[in-house]
């Protein structure tokens, strides 16, 4: 998977609340300034979305919550509870198992099969979508 990953060095229980997903809190309107997209290009930043007011960039004052990886079969979620996004797991967790929780990107254009090029997975599970983007009704 990309970047380095987080994973587990002992066991951890269903349930449990890891750590906080930490880092600068912008309006969406500076994410953008910070990190344009540009069209065609692989994405990769350290952005989290909040709601329609906030996003978190990990990139500055984040934790080890940034490198875990996105997968379509997780064994974590990212819960957003009172305006801070906490990664908690959503089974037990053995010694050397990577971490990874569902990113389910939300983009303003449509997700089509180009945006999904944009965003690709390849996390390898059973249930892949081949994207890290979530599924739009
Ligand atoms: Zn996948």
């Amino acid at each position: 998977m990309q970047g380095l990953g987080a994973f587990a060095t002992h066991p951890i229980s269903a349930g449990v609340r890891l750590m906080e997903y930490a880092g600068q809190r912008l309006t969406p309107a500076e994410a953008e300034a910070r990190y344009p997209d540009v069209l065609g290009e692989r994405h990769h930043t350290f952005l989290f979305a909040i709601d329609d007011d906030v996003v978190i960039d990990a990139a500055f004052d984040g934790n080890d919550a940034r490198f875990i990886n996105h997968s379509c079969d997780p064994n974590c979620d990212a819960v957003i509870d009172d305006g801070r996004i906490w990664i908690e797991t959503l089974r037990d967790i053995a010694p050397g198992e990577e971490l990874a929780y569902d990113y389910a990107y939300v983009l303003d254009e449509r997700h089509s099969p180009a945006a999904k090029r944009r965003f690709p997975c390849h996390c390898g599970a059973a249930s892949c979508r081949g994207t890290i983007l979530a599924k739009k009704r």
